[in-house]
């Protein structure tokens, strides 16, 4: 995989979070405060335009300067938390112009320890670790088995769909739904959801089936 590729995965990704961003603002109307989807259109929109400006040679300098818009652009506790994840991917690919598939899942996992991290979220506190966390770990899984980018990447994408539903019937916390308390349970987690939409995005883009 190199810059390309990742350059397609943040347009794939900007794609479905534009195509999805009034259900994430539905979602976290619900049990926050509205702004998931419009924060991430507005964070991923920037990222496109930063990477239209110059050419990019390496998978890390993609996912740094995505990292960097989402962190400036997006705001909301989503957008420093998704910033550090793609920075901590980046950094863990180096200055190697084409990464292999074990390497994407070296990267996907640094950035689930970048979350980690600054949220101080674990799994079941009803966010993005929810999703996060149960695709970098079938993701791994279908390494481990000898499987290639396109079937690993599918297998992060259905893990974190299923983590992202998972998510229903928790309550809440960490973040701005924590406020909710108990009201917070019966509701999917936006950020969990916005997770998942992002894998599936490099699962589309790993089978080469966007255009
Ligand atoms: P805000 O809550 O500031 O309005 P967003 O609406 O953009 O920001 O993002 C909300 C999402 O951020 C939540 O649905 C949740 O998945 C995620 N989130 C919030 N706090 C944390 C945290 N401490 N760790 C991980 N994810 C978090
Ligand atoms: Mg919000």
């Amino acid at each position: 995989m190199d810059a390309a590729f990742f350059v397609s995965w943040v347009h794939e990704a900007a794609r479905q979070i534009e195509a999805h961003a009034a259900k994430l603002g539905e979602l976290d109307r619900a049990i926050g405060d509205g702004d998931h989807g419009s924060n991430l259109v507005r964070g991923f929109s920037a990222a496109v335009g930063a990477l239209e400006q110059q050419p990019h040679e390496t998978p890390d300098s993609v996912l740094g300067t995505l990292g960097k818009s989402l962190v400036s652009k997006t705001g909301g506790a989503s957008g420093p938390l998704y910033g550090t994840a793609f920075r901590r991917a980046g950094r863990t690919l180096g200055d190697a112009p084409e990464v292999d598939t074990g390497a994407v899942g070296a990267a996907l996992r640094a950035a689930l320890e970048g979350v980690r991290q600054l949220g101080s979220a674990e799994a079941g506190d009803k966010t993005m670790i929810d999703a996060l966390a149960p695709a970098v770990d079938a993701y791994e899984q279908a390494v481990a088995r000898g499987a290639g980018v396109a079937e690993a990447a599918r297998d992060a994408a259905e893990a974190a769909e299923k983590g992202a539903e998972a998510t229903v019937p928790m309550r809440a916390r960490k973040g701005r739904a924590s406020y909710l308390g108990d009201r917070s349970i019966g509701h999917q987690d936006p950020g969990a959801t916005s997770t998942a939409l992002i894998l599936r995005a490099l699962a589309d883009v790993a089978a080469g089936e966007t255009p």
